[in-house]
C-alpha cells in the first residue's frame, strides 16, 4: 500500500468527522463504499454480496457480510450546492458496526464523531436497531441526517419511512427532497429547495448497465415531472415553514411573506441540525448509485464541523478539578484513543480523536489515564486504499498513530505539563461465556498471546481463568461476538483448543437485609492472626453494582484495616455464594468490630472480610439473575403463529405484534438462557424466511425450579458457604 508523506493544515470548518448507522441490512456498507467511490479514494465499486469492500477488513467479515471493526477513513468532497459549495471539505468516516452484539463499537465510534448519516430501509421503516442506534446516537448529542435507501425495492415508501422515524424515533423528520418513482421505476429525486431562480428543481441518474458499473452514478438536472407538481409544493412549503419555525428571523420574513433565500434556509438548517431539532430525510438507493451524492453534500452543508462543538471538558488527574481546552489547534493537546487496531502492513495502529491542540510525529506523548508516556511514531491519514503520513494532527482530526505501546481504547493523550482526563467510553458488561481449553502447552501460550492481542482491540469481551479446571473462560455480549473471537483466535493466531458451549452469564444478589460476624482468630503459639468484623448487607436497585462503606467509629477497627476487609469482600463477591456467579446489587457496610495490638494483619482482616459477608448472606436470601434479551422477529404472516408458540415456550413475555409493510413483527423478552441457537432455529420454521433481532435488555430473577438446576450442576451447594 501506497504511503504518500504531505504536511496541510485543514480549516476546522471544512472537516466533517461523520459515520453511517444503520439496522443491519438497511444498506450501511454499500452506502459507505459508494461515498468511497465518489469521494475518489476507491477505484471499483465493492459488492458486498461478493464481498469485496474496502472497510470490512477481516476475513470474517467478509465472510459473514457484516463489519465488527470501525476503521476511519479519510476522504474529500467538494459539493456542488449549498453554504459550502465548491470548496474542498475532508470526511473522516468512521465505521460502525451493523451487528448488534458490536453495540459498543457503535457507542465507541459515536463518542468520537461530530454527526452522523442514519441510513432507514424505506421498504421497512424504522426497525427495532435504529431505535438502537438513535437512542444512542441522542446519549452523545451528534446531530443526524437520515438516508431512506432501498427506494428501488418492492413495498419503498418514503413518506411512510419518514412518518415511522416519527412516530417511533419521536425524531422532527421531514422531507428533505422527494423520489421521482418508486420500487423499479426509481430514479431520481426532486431537490425541494432547490435554487433561487428556479425554487425545487428534479435530480435524474442515468440508467447503468450493471450496479457496479460507475456510469450508472451519473446525473442530470431536469424540469419537476408534471404529476408531482402539487406534491413538490406542498412538501417544499412544509420544509420552509419547519426551517423557519426554528429562526426568529426568518420566522418574520416567512410570516410576512418575503421570499427567503435558499442558502439563508439552507445556513438556518444547518442550525436547526446541530441543535437536534430537525432531521432531514432523503431518498435513494445506494445499491442503484442514485441519491449518494446529494446526500454527501448534506454532508457537507447540514452536519457540524469540530468547530460547532463546544469546548472540551476532562478532569485534572492530579487535582480532580475540571479542566477546559478551547477546540483550536493553539489550545493544549487533548487527545481520546477510540480503537486499536492490528494491521497487517504497519503493525499497532491507535485511532485516535484530537480534540485540542497539535499531535506531532515523533513527539512524546503523556498518557493521562495510564500515567504513561508514550512515544508518537508515525502519524497516518486512512484513506481506503493508501495512508498519507503527516507530520502532525490538529484539533479536530482523526488519524491513527503508530507506535503506542500501553494506550487502549479509551484513554486520554495529552502534554504531560498540561494533563487532562478526558470522560472515558463505558462498555456494557458481558451477558454470555465460554470456556476454551488449549490442546498443548504451546496452544495454551499463544492463547495467552492472542486474547491478550484481541481484548486489546476489543475491551467489550473479558478473559477469566479457572486455576482448577486450566479451563480459560472468555465472556462476550452474544453468541456471534464469542464465536467472532474464537474464530480469529484460531486463523489468525492458529490457536488449536477445544471450545465449550456458550454459557450464560448469570449472577447473583440478595434480596434482604442481614447481618455477619467475621472471625479470623488464631493465637496458639507464635505470632497470632486476628481481624474480627461485623458487616450488613442490604439489596440495592437492579443495575446498581455493588458499594462498600465503612460505618466504623471510635476506632473499633483501625482505619488501615477497612481497605483489607474489603478486599476479601470483593473477593467473595467475585466468586459467588449460591452458584458461583459474581454478586451484585448489593451494599456492604462494615458497622463493627475488634482487634488486636499485636496480631492484627491485613490478612486476617481480609479473611474476616469473607467470612463476614458468608455469614450475612446465609440469612439474606440469595437468588441468581439472569439476563433477558429484547427479540424482535420479523416474519412473514404465514409463520407467526409457529413463532409465537415457540416464543412461549421459552418463558418469553410477548410485548407486542405489528404489521410492518409486507412482514409482521414479534416483539418480545426471552431470557438469554433459551436462546441458544435461536437464529438457526427460527430459520429452519419459516423456510428461511424469519429473521430476528437480538439485544441485551436487563437482568431479572431466575425461577425458583431453574434456580434449583444451575446450582446442581455448579458444584456448589446451594447453600450459602464459607
Ligand atoms: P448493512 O448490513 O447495513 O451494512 O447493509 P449492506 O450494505 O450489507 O446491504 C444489505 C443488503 O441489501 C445487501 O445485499 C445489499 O446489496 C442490499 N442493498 C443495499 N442497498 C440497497 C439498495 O439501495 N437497493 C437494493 N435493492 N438493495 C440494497
Amino acid at each position: 500500500m501506497a504511503v504518500t508523506k504531505t504536511k496541510r493544515d485543514y480549516p476546522l470548518d471544512r472537516i466533517r468527522n461523520i459515520g453511517i448507522i444503520a439496522h443491519i441490512d438497511a444498506g450501511k456498507t454499500t452506502t459507505t463504499e459508494r461515498i468511497l467511490f465518489y469521494t475518489g479514494k476507491t477505484y471499483k465499486i465493492g459488492n458486498i454480496d461478493e464481498g469485496t469492500t474496502t472497510t470490512d477488513w477481516m476475513e470474517q467479515e467478509k465472510e459473514r457480510g457484516i463489519t465488527i471493526v470501525s476503521a476511519a477513513i479519510t476522504a474529500s468532497w467538494t459539493a456542488k450546492s449549498g453554504p459550502f459549495q465548491d470548496q474542498e471539505m475532508r470526511i473522516n468516516l468512521i465505521d460502525t458496526p451493523g451487528h448488534v452484539d458490536f453495540t459498543v463499537e457503535v457507542e465507541r465510534s459515536l463518542r468520537v464523531l461530530d454527526g452522523g448519516v442514519i441510513v432507514l430501509d424505506a421498504a421497512s421503516g424504522v426497525q427495532s436497531q435504529t431505535e438502537t442506534v438513535w437512542r444512542q446516537a441522542n446519549k452523545y448529542h451528534v446531530p443526524l441526517i437520515a438516508f431512506a435507501n432501498k427506494m428501488d425495492v418492492v413495498g419503498a415508501d418514503f413518506l411512510g419511512t419518514i412518518q415511522s422515524a416519527r412516530d417511533r424515533l419521536g425524531a422532527n423528520a421531514i422531507a428533505y427532497n422527494l423520489p421521482i418513482g418508486a420500487e423499479t421505476s426509481f430514479k431520481g429525486v426532486v431537490d425541494l429547495l432547490g435554487n433561487d431562480e428556479k425554487g425545487a428543481f428534479a435530480i435524474v441518474w442515468e440508467q447503468s448497465g450493471s450496479d457496479f458499473d460507475p456510469s450508472g452514478s451519473k446525473f442530470n438536472i431536469t424540469d419537476i415531472p408534471e404529476d408531482m407538481k402539487i406534491a413538490v409544493e406542498e412538501h417544499r412549503n412544509k420544509l420552509i415553514e419547519e426551517i423557519c419555525a426554528t429562526d426568529e428571523v426568518l420566522l418574520e420574513q416567512f410570516l410576512n411573506g418575503k421570499k427567503i433565500a435558499v442558502n439563508d434556509l439552507k445556513l438556518a438548517l444547518r442550525k436547526a441540525v446541530i441543535a437536534e431539532k430537525i432531521v432531514p430525510v432523503m431518498a435513494g438507493s445506494s445499491l442503484r448509485n442514485k441519491g449518494v451524492q446529494p446526500m454527501l453534500d448534506n454532508v457537507v452543508n447540514f452536519l457540524p464541523s469540530p468547530q460547532d462543538l463546544p469546548e472540551i471538558k476532562g478532569l485534572d488527574p492530579k487535582t480532580q478539578e475540571e479542566k477546559i481546552f478551547q477546540n483550536v489547534k493553539d489550545a493544549p493537546l487533548g487527545a481520546l484513543a477510540f480503537k486499536i487496531q492490528v494491521d497487517p502492513h504497519v503493525g499497532r495502529l491507535t485511532y485516535v480523536r484530537v480534540y485540542s491542540g497539535i499531535l506531532k510525529s515523533g513527539s512524546y506523548l503523556y498518557n493521562s489515564t495510564k500515567d504513561v508516556k508514550e512515544r508518537v511514531g508515525r502519524v497516518l491519514l486512512m484513506h481506503a486504499n493508501d495512508r498519507e503520513e503527516i507530520d502532525e494532527a490538529f484539533a479536530g482530526e482523526i488519524i491513527a498513530v503508530v507506535g503506542l505501546k500501553d494506550t487502549v481504547t479509551g484513554d486520554t493523550l495529552c502534554d504531560d505539563s498540561n494533563p487532562i482526563v478526558l470522560e472515558s467510553i463505558t462498555f456494557a458488561e458481558p451477558v454470555i461465556s465460554l470456556a476454551i481449553e488449549p490442546k498443548t502447552k504451546s496452544d495454551q501460550e499463544k492463547l495467552a498471546y492472542s486474547l491478550q492481542r484481541l481484548g486489546e482491540e476489543d475491551p467489550t469481551f473479558r478473559v477469566k481463568s479457572n486455576p482448577e479446571t486450566g479451563q480459560t473462560i472468555i465472556s462476550g455480549m452474544g453468541e456471534l461476538h464469542l464465536e467472532i473471537i474464537v474464530d480469529r483466535m484460531k486463523r489468525e493466531f492458529k490457536v488449536e483448543a477445544n471450545i465449550g458451549e456458550p454459557q450464560v452469564a448469570y449472577r447473583e444478589t440478595i434480596q434482604k437485609e442481614a447481618r455477619g460476624e467475621g472471625k479470623y482468630i488464631r493465637q496458639t503459639g507464635g505470632r497470632g492472626q486476628y481481624g474480627h468484623c461485623l458487616l450488613r448487607i442490604e439489596p440495592l436497585p437492579r443495575g446498581q453494582g455493588r458499594e462498600f462503606v465503612s460505618e466504623v467509629v471510635g476506632g473499633a477497627i483501625p482505619r488501615e484495616f477497612i481497605p483489607a476487609i474489603e478486599k476479601g469482600v470483593i473477593e467473595k463477591e467475585d466468586t459467588g455464594m449460591l452458584a458461583g456467579f459474581p454478586v451484585t446489587d448489593i451494599k456492604v457496610a462494615v458497622y463493627d468490630g475488634s482487634y488486636h495490638d499485636v496480631d492484627s494483619s491485613e490478612i486476617a482482616f481480609k479473611i474476616a472480610g469473607s467470612l463476614g459477608l458468608s455469614e450475612a448472606a446465609k440469612e439474606a436470601d440469595m437468588i441468581l439473575l439472569e439476563p433477558i434479551m429484547k427479540v424482535e422477529v420479523t416474519t412473514p404472516e404465514e409463520f407467526m403463529g409457529d413463532l409465537i408458540g415457540d416464543l412461549s415456550s421459552k418463558r418469553a413475555q410477548i410485548l407486542g405484534t405489528e404489521k410492518r409493510h409486507n412482514s409482521s413483527v414479534i416483539n418480545a423478552l426471552v431470557p438469554l438462557a433459551e436462546l441458544g441457537g435461536y437464529i438457526t432455529a427460527i430459520r429452519s420454521m419459516s423456510q428461511g424466511r424469519a429473521s430476528a433481532y437480538i439485544e441485551p435488555s436487563h437482568y431479572e430473577s431466575v425461577p425458583s425450579n431453574i434456580t434449583q438446576k444451575i446450582v446442581a450442576s455448579s458444584g456448589f451447594t446451594g447453600r450459602v458457604e464459607h
